[in-house]
């Protein structure tokens, strides 16, 4: 979104990592706002559903694609790329995917970014990889991960350096300082799609977020913890 009187614009961008029908939800209300977002679905079935997919490019809003190739091949780069294609032509078939941005994978030793190292973005006909497109000096980059707006510490890939100086709990925090013309004029924000109106499932996924964190953080001092955590993540994206 665009307001070139004012300078201002904003990429407003949501990951799919599962709970694909919050997506949707998410998309008809941005929908009725006048809102045209980036939606980022992974090719795990949590994310993956395509009738969801077509619904949301019905809406009026962008695909892109959430690669973890690198990380789904064990780091075998030769594998990674060829999934890459075949998935990127995949999600092509709903929509003309010109963006694509990396899972975190965070349980993973392969950093999905790597597959950039000896491959072009331009090769594939995409324009943009947020982790490596953006200046992040210039753009404000504004994320949920960890399931907060000050969550970063729960984070193990998704890591970009605020130069701002600023530092946002609640949402209307955020809203107070747009109001009070304080916002970034160029920003990004990444909101993922576990939000939900149901009480039972926010009430569940708050639960389940806060046991996740601790967890995250430490495995990153425990090789215990670590190889059980990854277990659990490996088992959970197989059911
Ligand atoms: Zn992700």
């Amino acid at each position: 979104m665009t307001d070139p009187a004012k300078g201002k614009s904003l990429v407003m961008r949501h990951d799919v990592d599962e709970l694909a029908w919050n997506a949707l939800k998410m998309a008809q209300l941005e929908n009725k706002l006048g809102i045209r977002a980036t939606y980022f679905f992974r090719i795990v079935k949590q994310s993956n559903v395509p009738e969801v997919i077509k619904q949301i490019v019905g809406l009026g809003h962008e695909i892109g694609y959430h690669y973890e190739d690198l990380a789904l091949a064990e780091g075998d780069e030769v594998q990674a790329i060829g999934t890459f294609k075949e998935n990127l032509e995949y999600f092509r078939k709903y929509y003309p995917v010109r963006s694509v941005c990396m899972h975190g994978s965070s349980t993973s030793k392969y950093d999905n970014r790597l597959l950039w190292k000896n491959h072009s973005l331009s090769d594939f006909g995409l324009v943009g990889e947020p982790y490596l497109s953006i200046d992040f000096d210039k753009v404000f980059y504004l994320t949920d991960t960890g399931y907060a707006w000050d969550g970063g510490k729960f984070a193990t890939r998704d890591i970009v350096e605020n130069k701002f100086g600023l530092k946002f709990h609640t949402t209307s925090q955020i809203v107070d300082c747009i109001k009070a013309g304080n916002f970034p004029a160029q920003a990004l924000i990444l909101a993922h799609t576990l939000w939900t109106d149901s009480l039972i499932q926010w009430n569940g996924l708050h639960l389940r977020e806060f046991f996740r964190n601790n967890l995250k953080l430490l495995a990153k001092n425990n090789p215990i913890v670590e190889r059980f955590y990854g277990k659990i993540v490996e088992l959970y994206w197989k059911k």
